[in-house]
Protein backbone atom coordinates (compact mmCIF):
# COMPACT_ATOMS: atom_id res chain seq x y z
CA UNK A 1 0.00 0.00 0.00
CA UNK A 2 1.15 3.61 -0.73
CA UNK A 3 1.43 5.96 2.01
CA UNK A 4 0.62 9.38 1.97
CA UNK A 5 3.58 11.06 3.46
CA UNK A 6 1.36 14.11 4.12
CA UNK A 7 -0.41 12.05 6.58
CA UNK A 8 2.06 11.47 9.30
CA UNK A 9 3.78 14.16 11.65
CA UNK A 10 7.09 14.02 12.49
CA UNK A 11 7.01 11.14 15.13
CA UNK A 12 4.89 9.19 12.13
CA UNK A 13 7.27 9.84 9.90
CA UNK A 14 10.24 8.57 11.85
CA UNK A 15 8.02 5.21 12.03
CA UNK A 16 7.50 4.90 8.39
CA UNK A 17 10.87 5.30 7.99
CA UNK A 18 11.89 2.61 10.58
CA UNK A 19 9.56 0.43 8.44
CA UNK A 20 11.34 0.96 5.27
CA UNK A 21 14.44 -0.25 7.30
CA UNK A 22 16.03 3.66 7.63
CA UNK A 23 17.43 5.08 10.03
CA UNK A 24 14.63 6.93 11.92
CA UNK A 25 16.67 10.81 10.90
CA UNK A 26 15.87 10.47 7.37
CA UNK A 27 12.35 11.71 8.32
CA UNK A 28 13.52 14.75 9.90
CA UNK A 29 15.20 15.54 6.04
CA UNK A 30 11.97 14.00 4.40
CA UNK A 31 10.03 16.34 6.32
CA UNK A 32 11.36 19.28 5.36
CA UNK A 33 11.81 18.75 1.84
CA UNK A 34 8.05 17.83 2.23
CA UNK A 35 6.56 20.85 4.12
CA UNK A 36 9.69 23.15 4.22
CA UNK A 37 10.39 23.04 0.29
CA UNK A 38 6.68 21.96 -1.02
CA UNK A 39 8.36 18.64 -2.62
CA UNK A 40 5.87 16.54 -4.20
CA UNK A 41 8.49 14.36 -5.60
CA UNK A 42 10.92 12.27 -4.59
CA UNK A 43 13.77 12.90 -7.69
CA UNK A 44 13.48 16.63 -5.84
CA UNK A 45 15.37 15.48 -2.89
CA UNK A 46 18.96 15.45 -4.01
CA UNK A 47 20.41 14.34 -0.60
CA UNK A 48 18.60 11.18 -0.23
CA UNK A 49 20.38 8.62 -1.40
CA UNK A 50 18.85 7.22 -4.85
CA UNK A 51 18.13 3.86 -3.59
CA UNK A 52 15.87 5.32 -0.93
CA UNK A 53 14.20 7.84 -3.12
CA UNK A 54 13.41 4.22 -5.33
CA UNK A 55 11.94 2.56 -2.61
CA UNK A 56 10.06 5.60 -1.54
CA UNK A 57 8.46 5.98 -5.38
CA UNK A 58 7.45 1.93 -4.60
CA UNK A 59 5.85 2.86 -0.99
CA UNK A 60 4.73 6.22 -0.67
CA UNK A 61 3.51 9.52 -2.36
CA UNK A 62 3.20 13.07 -1.19
CA UNK A 63 -0.59 14.09 -2.59
CA UNK A 64 -2.64 16.80 -1.90
CA UNK A 65 -6.30 17.79 -2.47
CA UNK A 66 -7.14 18.66 -5.78
CA UNK A 67 -8.16 22.25 -6.05
CA UNK A 68 -11.47 22.85 -7.63
CA UNK A 69 -11.12 26.75 -7.35
CA UNK A 70 -9.03 29.10 -6.48
CA UNK A 71 -10.82 32.89 -5.59
CA UNK A 72 -8.58 36.36 -5.30
CA UNK A 73 -10.53 39.45 -3.89
CA UNK A 74 -9.03 42.74 -4.78
CA UNK A 75 -8.16 43.04 -1.20
CA UNK A 76 -5.28 40.62 -1.36
CA UNK A 77 -7.62 37.63 -0.21
CA UNK A 78 -7.32 34.04 -1.57
CA UNK A 79 -9.87 31.51 -1.03
CA UNK A 80 -9.60 27.73 -2.25
CA UNK A 81 -12.63 25.45 -2.77
CA UNK A 82 -10.50 21.44 -2.59
CA UNK A 83 -12.77 18.14 -3.31
CA UNK A 84 -12.35 15.97 -0.54
CA UNK A 85 -14.23 13.06 -2.81
CA UNK A 86 -18.11 12.00 -3.19
CA UNK A 87 -19.15 15.30 -4.15
CA UNK A 88 -17.77 16.99 -0.74
CA UNK A 89 -15.58 19.82 -0.85
CA UNK A 90 -13.65 22.04 1.86
CA UNK A 91 -12.14 25.26 1.63
CA UNK A 92 -9.40 27.13 2.77
CA UNK A 93 -8.81 31.61 2.88
CA UNK A 94 -5.63 33.33 3.07
CA UNK A 95 -5.70 36.68 4.51
CA UNK A 96 -3.03 38.44 4.38
CA UNK A 97 -2.42 41.46 6.81
CA UNK A 98 0.37 44.13 7.23
CA UNK A 99 2.28 42.37 10.01
CA UNK A 100 1.22 38.24 9.31
CA UNK A 101 -0.30 35.74 6.77
CA UNK A 102 -3.39 34.52 8.24
CA UNK A 103 -4.83 30.87 6.79
CA UNK A 104 -7.97 29.68 7.72
CA UNK A 105 -8.78 26.27 7.24
CA UNK A 106 -11.36 23.10 7.74
CA UNK A 107 -11.49 20.32 9.27
CA UNK A 108 -14.50 18.44 8.31
CA UNK A 109 -16.76 17.96 5.36
CA UNK A 110 -19.87 19.56 6.86
CA UNK A 111 -20.46 19.85 10.72
CA UNK A 112 -22.81 17.67 13.06
CA UNK A 113 -23.52 20.17 15.41
CA UNK A 114 -25.63 21.88 13.56
CA UNK A 115 -25.78 25.28 14.79
CA UNK A 116 -28.64 27.37 13.49
CA UNK A 117 -26.79 30.70 12.21
CA UNK A 118 -23.99 28.50 10.47
CA UNK A 119 -24.34 27.24 7.01
CA UNK A 120 -22.02 24.49 7.67
CA UNK A 121 -23.99 23.08 10.23
CA UNK A 122 -27.32 23.49 8.19
CA UNK A 123 -25.38 21.08 5.36
CA UNK A 124 -25.37 18.25 7.84
CA UNK A 125 -21.97 16.18 8.86
CA UNK A 126 -20.63 14.53 5.86
CA UNK A 127 -16.94 13.05 7.24
CA UNK A 128 -13.98 14.21 9.48
CA UNK A 129 -11.09 15.34 7.36
CA UNK A 130 -7.57 13.05 7.48
CA UNK A 131 -4.23 14.55 9.14
CA UNK A 132 -2.97 14.49 5.43
CA UNK A 133 -6.09 16.63 4.10
CA UNK A 134 -6.00 19.31 7.10
CA UNK A 135 -2.12 19.81 6.80
CA UNK A 136 -2.69 19.46 2.71
CA UNK A 137 -4.68 23.19 2.63
CA UNK A 138 -1.76 24.66 4.78
CA UNK A 139 0.91 22.76 2.16
CA UNK A 140 -0.84 23.89 -0.68
CA UNK A 141 -1.19 27.87 0.19
CA UNK A 142 2.25 28.47 1.60
CA UNK A 143 3.80 26.25 -1.35
CA UNK A 144 1.65 28.27 -4.19
CA UNK A 145 1.65 31.80 -2.11
CA UNK A 146 5.61 31.86 -1.74
CA UNK A 147 5.91 30.56 -5.27
CA UNK A 148 3.78 33.56 -6.49
CA UNK A 149 5.52 36.09 -4.41
CA UNK A 150 8.91 34.71 -5.42
CA UNK A 151 10.35 34.36 -2.19
CA UNK A 152 11.87 31.01 -0.28
CA UNK A 153 10.26 32.54 3.36
CA UNK A 154 7.74 31.44 5.22
CA UNK A 155 4.36 33.80 4.16
CA UNK A 156 1.50 32.24 6.26
CA UNK A 157 2.36 33.32 10.11
CA UNK A 158 -1.07 32.43 11.41
CA UNK A 159 -3.29 29.73 11.25
CA UNK A 160 -7.16 29.14 12.82
CA UNK A 161 -9.33 26.58 12.51
CA UNK A 162 -12.04 28.30 11.83
CA UNK A 163 -13.15 27.00 8.33
CA UNK A 164 -15.48 24.06 8.02
CA UNK A 165 -16.11 21.93 10.58
CA UNK A 166 -15.76 21.28 14.24
CA UNK A 167 -12.21 20.48 15.12
CA UNK A 168 -12.50 19.23 18.48
CA UNK A 169 -15.11 16.65 16.80
CA UNK A 170 -11.87 15.43 15.00
CA UNK A 171 -9.32 15.13 17.28
CA UNK A 172 -7.30 12.12 16.03
CA UNK A 173 -6.83 13.65 12.78
CA UNK A 174 -6.33 17.45 14.20
CA UNK A 175 -3.52 16.61 16.81
CA UNK A 176 -0.56 15.31 14.17
CA UNK A 177 -2.01 18.01 11.67
CA UNK A 178 -1.15 20.35 14.70
CA UNK A 179 2.28 18.86 15.27
CA UNK A 180 2.76 19.27 11.54
CA UNK A 181 2.17 23.23 12.09
CA UNK A 182 3.98 23.28 15.08
CA UNK A 183 7.18 21.55 14.53
CA UNK A 184 10.11 23.48 13.74
CA UNK A 185 11.11 20.63 10.82
CA UNK A 186 7.59 21.82 9.99
CA UNK A 187 5.69 24.89 9.60
CA UNK A 188 7.28 26.18 12.59
CA UNK A 189 4.57 28.30 13.64
CA UNK A 190 4.25 29.20 17.37
CA UNK A 191 1.34 27.70 19.50
CA UNK A 192 0.38 31.83 19.74
CA UNK A 193 -0.27 31.84 16.06
CA UNK A 194 -2.25 28.43 15.90
CA UNK A 195 -6.13 28.81 17.40
CA UNK A 196 -8.34 25.67 17.11
CA UNK A 197 -11.64 27.65 17.72
CA UNK A 198 -14.89 25.48 18.91
CA UNK A 199 -18.09 25.14 19.80
CA UNK A 200 -17.49 24.25 23.30
CA UNK A 201 -16.44 20.40 22.93
CA UNK A 202 -15.81 20.15 26.84
CA UNK A 203 -13.56 16.62 27.05
CA UNK A 204 -11.47 17.96 24.43
CA UNK A 205 -11.12 21.41 25.45
CA UNK A 206 -9.41 19.52 28.17
CA UNK A 207 -7.65 16.55 25.76
CA UNK A 208 -6.13 20.00 23.75
CA UNK A 209 -4.46 21.84 27.07
CA UNK A 210 -2.76 18.09 27.64
CA UNK A 211 -1.86 17.17 24.11
CA UNK A 212 -1.09 20.44 22.42
CA UNK A 213 -2.15 23.29 24.10
CA UNK A 214 -2.35 26.25 21.00
CA UNK A 215 -4.68 29.58 21.07
CA UNK A 216 -8.48 28.93 21.84
CA UNK A 217 -11.08 30.76 21.04
CA UNK A 218 -14.85 29.43 21.47
CA UNK A 219 -17.94 30.01 20.22
CA UNK A 220 -20.04 31.94 22.71
CA UNK A 221 -22.87 33.11 20.72
CA UNK A 222 -25.01 33.48 23.41
CA UNK A 223 -25.04 34.21 27.90
CA UNK A 224 -27.66 32.32 28.92
CA UNK A 225 -28.04 28.21 28.04
CA UNK A 226 -31.40 28.90 27.72
CA UNK A 227 -30.41 30.72 24.35
CA UNK A 228 -27.03 28.86 23.69
CA UNK A 229 -29.45 25.87 23.60
CA UNK A 230 -31.39 27.43 20.96
CA UNK A 231 -28.01 28.64 18.40
CA UNK A 232 -25.65 25.92 19.47
CA UNK A 233 -27.21 22.51 20.18
CA UNK A 234 -24.21 21.35 21.60
CA UNK A 235 -24.77 23.56 24.86
CA UNK A 236 -27.86 21.00 25.91
CA UNK A 237 -24.81 18.79 26.59
CA UNK A 238 -21.84 21.00 28.04
CA UNK A 239 -23.91 24.03 29.04
CA UNK A 240 -22.49 27.69 29.85
CA UNK A 241 -21.15 26.63 33.16
CA UNK A 242 -19.27 23.66 32.23
CA UNK A 243 -17.90 25.35 29.03
CA UNK A 244 -16.43 28.19 31.25
CA UNK A 245 -14.95 25.98 33.72
CA UNK A 246 -13.08 24.44 30.86
CA UNK A 247 -11.87 27.58 29.57
CA UNK A 248 -10.22 28.53 33.06
CA UNK A 249 -8.54 25.24 33.26
CA UNK A 250 -7.58 25.68 29.71
CA UNK A 251 -5.78 28.96 30.82
CA UNK A 252 -3.31 27.16 33.26
CA UNK A 253 -1.49 25.51 30.10
CA UNK A 254 -2.72 27.97 27.08
CA UNK A 255 0.27 30.07 25.28
CA UNK A 256 -1.50 32.99 25.61
CA UNK A 257 -3.09 34.33 28.83
CA UNK A 258 -6.49 34.43 27.91
CA UNK A 259 -9.38 33.09 25.81
CA UNK A 260 -10.91 34.76 22.81
CA UNK A 261 -14.58 34.36 22.67
CA UNK A 262 -16.61 34.53 19.83
CA UNK A 263 -20.01 36.11 19.37
CA UNK A 264 -21.75 36.06 16.27
CA UNK A 265 -24.25 39.18 15.98
CA UNK A 266 -27.49 38.04 14.88
CA UNK A 267 -30.56 40.66 14.35
CA UNK A 268 -33.00 40.67 17.68
CA UNK A 269 -31.84 37.86 19.15
CA UNK A 270 -28.61 37.72 20.74
CA UNK A 271 -27.43 41.57 20.38
CA UNK A 272 -29.64 43.50 22.90
CA UNK A 273 -27.81 45.63 25.62
CA UNK A 274 -29.11 42.68 28.18
CA UNK A 275 -27.27 40.26 26.59
CA UNK A 276 -23.97 42.34 26.71
CA UNK A 277 -24.86 42.61 30.75
CA UNK A 278 -25.59 39.34 31.01
CA UNK A 279 -22.17 38.24 29.28
CA UNK A 280 -20.45 40.91 30.84
CA UNK A 281 -21.97 39.10 34.89
CA UNK A 282 -21.35 35.44 33.06
CA UNK A 283 -17.32 35.46 32.41
CA UNK A 284 -17.29 37.77 35.80
CA UNK A 285 -18.54 34.73 38.07
CA UNK A 286 -15.74 32.41 36.97
CA UNK A 287 -12.88 31.24 38.77
CA UNK A 288 -14.89 31.65 41.85
CA UNK A 289 -15.27 34.82 41.33
CA UNK A 290 -12.29 35.95 40.29
CA UNK A 291 -13.36 36.02 36.49
CA UNK A 292 -11.79 34.47 33.50
CA UNK A 293 -9.17 36.18 31.39
CA UNK A 294 -10.90 36.74 27.96
CA UNK A 295 -11.20 38.89 25.09
CA UNK A 296 -14.64 39.02 22.88
CA UNK A 297 -14.51 39.01 18.95
CA UNK A 298 -17.95 40.23 17.71
CA UNK A 299 -18.45 38.58 14.34
CA UNK A 300 -21.28 40.35 12.02
CA UNK A 301 -23.70 37.85 11.06
CA UNK A 302 -23.08 36.41 7.67
CA UNK A 303 -26.73 35.67 6.05
CA UNK A 304 -27.65 32.82 4.05
CA UNK A 305 -30.89 32.07 3.33
CA UNK A 306 -31.87 28.66 5.34
CA UNK A 307 -31.23 30.71 8.71
CA UNK A 308 -34.15 33.10 8.66
CA UNK A 309 -31.53 35.15 10.81
CA UNK A 310 -30.74 38.43 10.23
CA UNK A 311 -26.90 40.27 10.61
CA UNK A 312 -27.32 43.09 13.08
CA UNK A 313 -27.33 46.81 12.43
CA UNK A 314 -24.24 48.41 13.27
CA UNK A 315 -24.88 50.64 15.89
CA UNK A 316 -26.66 47.41 18.06
CA UNK A 317 -22.88 45.76 17.30
CA UNK A 318 -21.19 49.58 18.88
CA UNK A 319 -23.54 49.52 21.59
CA UNK A 320 -22.60 45.35 22.42
CA UNK A 321 -19.24 46.41 22.17
CA UNK A 322 -19.22 49.31 24.42
CA UNK A 323 -20.73 47.42 26.94
CA UNK A 324 -18.30 44.77 26.79
CA UNK A 325 -15.49 47.45 26.78
CA UNK A 326 -16.49 49.81 29.69
CA UNK A 327 -16.92 46.81 32.09
CA UNK A 328 -13.13 46.12 30.70
CA UNK A 329 -13.21 43.19 28.80
CA UNK A 330 -11.39 44.12 25.48
CA UNK A 331 -13.43 43.56 22.24
CA UNK A 332 -13.34 43.75 18.68
CA UNK A 333 -15.71 43.96 15.98
CA UNK A 334 -14.43 41.29 13.22
CA UNK A 335 -13.27 43.20 9.83
CA UNK A 336 -15.01 42.08 6.84
CA UNK A 337 -12.52 40.94 4.49
CA UNK A 338 -12.78 38.79 0.98
CA UNK A 339 -16.89 40.48 0.15
CA UNK A 340 -16.10 39.94 -3.64
CA UNK A 341 -15.22 36.46 -3.88
CA UNK A 342 -17.51 35.07 -0.79
CA UNK A 343 -14.62 34.00 1.37
CA UNK A 344 -16.63 32.45 3.92
CA UNK A 345 -18.31 29.91 6.02
CA UNK A 346 -18.88 26.93 3.82
CA UNK A 347 -21.65 28.52 1.84
CA UNK A 348 -19.54 27.77 -1.78
CA UNK A 349 -18.60 24.01 -0.59
CA UNK A 350 -22.39 23.18 0.64
CA UNK A 351 -23.12 23.98 -3.48
CA UNK A 352 -20.56 20.99 -4.41
CA UNK A 353 -22.48 18.81 -2.14
CA UNK A 354 -25.95 19.47 -4.11
CA UNK A 355 -23.79 18.04 -7.12
CA UNK A 356 -25.08 21.18 -8.73
CA UNK A 357 -22.70 22.85 -11.49
CA UNK A 358 -20.27 24.84 -9.42
CA UNK A 359 -19.87 27.36 -12.46
CA UNK A 360 -23.70 28.34 -12.41
CA UNK A 361 -23.48 28.04 -8.58
CA UNK A 362 -20.87 30.53 -8.51
CA UNK A 363 -22.59 33.04 -10.39
CA UNK A 364 -25.03 33.53 -8.04
CA UNK A 365 -22.96 33.38 -4.67
CA UNK A 366 -23.78 36.09 -2.09
CA UNK A 367 -21.91 38.50 -0.38
CA UNK A 368 -20.21 36.93 2.65
CA UNK A 369 -17.87 38.66 4.97
CA UNK A 370 -14.42 36.86 6.18
CA UNK A 371 -13.36 36.26 9.36
CA UNK A 372 -10.20 37.35 10.40
CA UNK A 373 -9.12 37.31 13.86
CA UNK A 374 -5.92 38.83 16.05
N1 LIG B 1 -16.71 24.71 14.54
C1 LIG B 1 -15.85 25.69 15.08
C2 LIG B 1 -14.95 26.34 14.04
C3 LIG B 1 -15.53 26.66 12.71
S1 LIG B 1 -16.72 27.95 12.66
C4 LIG B 1 -16.63 26.72 15.85
O1 LIG B 1 -17.85 26.73 15.77
O2 LIG B 1 -16.00 27.50 16.55
C5 LIG B 1 -15.70 29.37 12.93
C6 LIG B 1 -16.47 30.59 13.43
O3 LIG B 1 -17.38 31.10 12.43
C7 LIG B 1 -17.31 30.28 14.67
O4 LIG B 1 -17.15 31.26 15.66
C8 LIG B 1 -18.70 30.32 14.10
O5 LIG B 1 -19.61 30.58 15.10
C9 LIG B 1 -18.61 31.39 13.05
N2 LIG B 1 -19.69 31.36 12.07
C10 LIG B 1 -20.30 30.27 11.56
N3 LIG B 1 -21.26 30.64 10.70
C11 LIG B 1 -21.26 31.98 10.66
C12 LIG B 1 -22.02 32.94 9.94
N4 LIG B 1 -22.97 32.58 9.10
N5 LIG B 1 -21.73 34.24 10.16
C13 LIG B 1 -20.74 34.60 11.00
N6 LIG B 1 -19.99 33.75 11.70
C14 LIG B 1 -20.25 32.44 11.53
FE1 LIG C 1 -20.12 23.40 13.20
FE2 LIG C 1 -18.80 25.60 14.02
FE3 LIG C 1 -20.71 25.72 12.11
FE4 LIG C 1 -21.41 25.25 14.63
S1 LIG C 1 -20.44 27.13 13.84
S2 LIG C 1 -22.18 24.16 12.83
S3 LIG C 1 -19.70 23.99 15.30
S4 LIG C 1 -18.77 24.68 11.95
Amino acid sequence: MTANLLEFDLEGLSGFCEELGERRFRATQLFRWIHQRGASDFDQMSDLARSLREKLKTRACIQGIPVISQHESADGTIKWLFDVGHGDAVEAVFIPEDDRGTLCISSQAGCAVGCRFCSTGHQGFSRNLTTGEIVAQLWHAEHFLRCRMGTESRVISNVVMMGMGEPLQNFAALLPALRVMLDDHGYGLSRRRVTVSTSGVVPMIDRLAQDCPVALAVSLHAPTDALRDNLVPLNRKYPLAELLEACSRYLAHAPRDFITFEYCMLDGVNDQPEHAKQLVDLVRQQAGGKGIRCKFNLIPFNPFPQSGLLRSPQPSILTFARILNEAGLVTTIRKTRGDDIDAACGQLAGDVRDRTGIAERMAQRRTIMLKTVQ
